[in-house]
């Protein structure tokens, strides 16, 4: 795989792909369209981020398939998927500069061309880091920390991003900004984005396609325009309510899953 193919924007299917720790067993046969945000959302354990650790390659279904881009990479090691992935923290290395943690999606040992510098520059010009080259990660509040690991994604310039409830111990406004420049990101890369949020808000300012999981199975989909209509499917509206619910009690950030 040539990691400096442009960004098209590759399908993602999981064909029945099974997968299950312990007692629980998870089974997923989804199509998540190319060049699309499709926001994933459920419950806490139902599955989220095992649905998107199967389509990097850090785990391999036990039986089903994984394709992306038409092509079969159930059995692929995660560095030869077209993939980029953000977690929710821990996506820099503390003792490299905001500078070499983004060229690190360029060149695992550092060895940075004229051209790689350049793309560097632009992508923490992008993502509003300018000024923050020579910065640790200890020196960045969280958000520009996730910021940095955008900066990353850019210069990697892989087809598809997932991420994995990345804004979610930010706070309301925060998270806005975050998910305007993951978007704005979207619509000039064109890459396929698959983006798990606890939040509803995020899914509805991210517009684009829904996967709803519970159970460990997607249970549905559709656009989010028609899911947050009076028509969205029952068991989303039920569990939408329950954590507006939760949220008014709690009032905090929530932890991930
Ligand atoms: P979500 O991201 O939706 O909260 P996960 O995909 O992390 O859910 O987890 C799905 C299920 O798998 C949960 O029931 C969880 O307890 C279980 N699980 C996840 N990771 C592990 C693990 N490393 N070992 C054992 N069970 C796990
Ligand atoms: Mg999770």
């Amino acid at each position: 795989m040539n990691s400096r193919t442009r960004p098209t924007g590759a399908a993602i299917r999981l064909d029945k792909a099974a997968f299950c720790y312990g007692e629980m067993s998870m089974r997923f046969d989804v199509e998540i369209e190319a060049a699309a945000i499709t926001t994933v959302m459920g419950p806490s354990g139902s599955g989220k981020s095992t649905l998107l650790n199967l389509i990097a390659g850090f785990e391999t279904p036990q039986s089903g398939r994984v394709l992306i881009g038409g092509k079969d990479v159930t059995e692929a090691p995660p560095a030869a998927r077209p993939v980029s992935m953000v977690f929710q923290e821990n996506n820099l290395f503390a003792h490299l500069t905001v500078q070499q943690n983004v060229g690190l999606g360029r060149s695992p040992s550092l060895r940075l061309t004229a051209g790689d510098h350049a793309a560097i520059t632009q992508a923490l010009a992008r993502t509003g880091l300018a000024g923050k080259e020579r910065r640790l990660p200890r020196e960045l509040s969280g958000g520009e920390r996730q910021r940095v690991a955008l900066a990353r994604v850019l210069v990697r310039d892989r087809p598809v991003l997932l991420l994995d409830e990345p804004f979610a111990s930010l706070g309301p406004a925060l998270r806005e900004e975050m998910v305007d420049l993951v978007a704005g990101v979207h619509a000039e890369s064109g890459m396929t984005v698959v983006f798990v949020t606890h939040q509803a808000e995020d899914a509805r300012r991210m517009a684009g396609n829904m996967v709803f999981i519970e159970h460990g199975a997607v249970s549905a989909t559709g656009k989010t325009s028609a899911f947050f209509g009076e028509h969205g499917p029952l068991s989303f509206r039920h569990y939408i309510g329950r954590e507006a619910e939760e949220a008014q009690t709690t009032r905090g950030a929530r932890k991930p899953t």
